[in-house]
Formats: C-alpha cells, structure tokens, sequence
C-alpha cells in the first residue's frame, strides 16, 4: 500500500504582500477539499482540490482568471493519469464553469488529447458539462489591474494505491494574445503523471516551460533516480538559467514527500499526506 499524498499551489505570479496570507488560505482550502476526496483516488482529490481553486477569486483560474489583450478571459485547463497516461485538455476556452471538468472529459473520452475554443466548448456542451456566461469570469478586479503577471491552479496526488494524478487550471498570462495557449494543458509541458516515477505540475512563464519541456525532464530525472527535492530546485534554476524565466513546480515521487519550489517571491501551496 502507497502512502496517500496531495499537494496543491495557487500560482508563482507576482502578488501584492497584503494579498498572500489570503492567497495561501484559499490554497489550503483547495488541500481540504481536496483531501476528503483523497479515498476515492488520485483523480478525485486531485480534481477537486482544482475544481475548488477555480471558485477561488484570488487565484488566476476559472473565476478570478486574469484577462488577455482584449480585456477578456480565455481559460486553459489539463489533467493527466500516471497509470496509463491518458491525458485531456482544453484552451482558449470562455464559456466553461470549471474548465477542469472539459480537461477530464477529454481525458476519459479518449480520442484526442487537446481541444481548443469553440470546439472545446461544443463538446463541453454535448458531454454535459456546465456551459456559463463568459462575463462571469470576469472580476471587477481583474478589471482594474494593470500588471502584467501569470500564476496558475495546480494539485498532484498519490493515492493508496499508488496512482498518480495531476490537475491543472489557468487564466494563462495576463495580456496574452487572444487565442495564446500556456503549458498547462500541454502534458510533458505544464504537468506530466507516470505512475512508475512520479507526477509534477508546474506554474509561470508557460512559453518557457513548452520549450524546455520541463514537466516531461522532471519526470526523467525522477525515473534516473534524482532526489526529488534537487529535481524541483533544479527545474526552477533550470528555468531560470535557460529561458530567464520565472515560475514554480510541484511533485509527487512515486514514493516519498512531495516537494515544491519557485524562483518567484511566493508561491502559495499546501500538502498533506
Ligand atoms: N503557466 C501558465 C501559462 O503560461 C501561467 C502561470 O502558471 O503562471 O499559461
């Protein structure tokens, strides 16, 4: 039997100091939710730790998510299974309540692995999933901030029996081009699960993270038997020295603590096991 274990984060973006004490509460109400889930499997804890997250205001996924150039919201979301690595996403996505549901529904349909704007909402719609307004994203908040910034919604757990999962939700980058997609929805990218070596997801400049494939080489240095620790301090120096980027990842190791870094001044995130 595994030892049970979710972590979850809220984003690496930059975060007025007044705001993280509340920011890190919200995360770990994400973890509780989370965690009473944690029973029923990697999937379900993880998904709801997420699916809590984009009902977060403070965090930039589902309500709260920051907006593109044109001032509106165009929500990114992933999932992937460490046993068998199925994997769903969706991107550009404005009408979808919890974005994260459209990423599982994807995932568990089996055909494709990434759906985009209309045709990810179309079959949103067909599956079931709750479609909404795609004012209600928007935040008067939101409205008024002008800095550019990024930070993500991301949670990975072990459960008992030793099943991996990651779960993924981003508003993207704040400013983007309309139609700009980030790493979260991309596996090997923004999230990677492989129940043999372990799961992580990551937060920040999502242009970087495509590029270096971070997810992905985390999960190698995992599989070459890397101490997980040096492998999330090192993909955050990595990312750093390579694309002078900035961001933070979290992990699972097939077996052990979960860990987590960030080359950011915060990132706020949680875990249990
Ligand atoms: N990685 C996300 C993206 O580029 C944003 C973030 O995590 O800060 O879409």
């Amino acid at each position: 039997m595994a030892q049970p274990a979710l972590i979850v984060h809220g984003g690496a973006g930059p975060v007025p100091s007044s705001e993280l004490a509340d920011r890190q509460a919200a995360v770990e109400r994400a973890l509780e939710a989370g965690w009473s889930r944690i029973t029923e499997g990697a999937l379900a804890a993880a998904v709801a730790a997420v699916r809590h997250m984009e009902d977060e205001a403070l965090l930039n996924a589902g309500i709260g998510a920051c907006l593109n150039l044109d001032g509106e919201v165009e929500l990114d979301a992933g999932a992937m299974e460490g046993s068998r690595q199925r994997a769903g996403g969706v991107a550009c996505v404005r009408d979808v309540r919890h974005p994260i549901d459209a990423a599982l529904a994807v995932m568990e349909d089996g055909r494709h692995v990434l759906l985009s704007g209309a045709g990810a909402s179309r079959f949103a719609r067909e599956r079931g999933i709750e479609m909404c307004d795609p004012a209600i994203f928007i935040t008067d908040r939101k409205r008024q901030e002008l800095l550019q910034g990024a930070d993500t919604v991301g949670a990975v757990a072990r459960d008992s029996d030793g099943h991996l999962f990651v779960a993924v939700s981003t508003g993207g980058i704040k400013g983007k081009l309309p139609g700009r997609i980030g790493d979260s929805p991309i596996p090997g990218a923004g999230m990677y699960a492989d129940d043999r070596h372990g799961a992580v997801c990551g937060t920040g400049q999502g242009e970087a993270f495509i590029r270096l494939s971070l997810a992905k080489l985390m999960v190698v240095e995992l599989q070459h038997g890397m101490d997980p620790a040096s492998v999330a301090r090192g993909a955050v120096e990595h990312l750093g020295k390579a694309m002078s980027a900035v961001g933070g990842v979290i992990l699972i190791p097939k077996e052990g603590e979960p860990q987590a870094a960030f080359n950011t001044p915060a990132m706020p995130w949680a875990m249990r096991t």
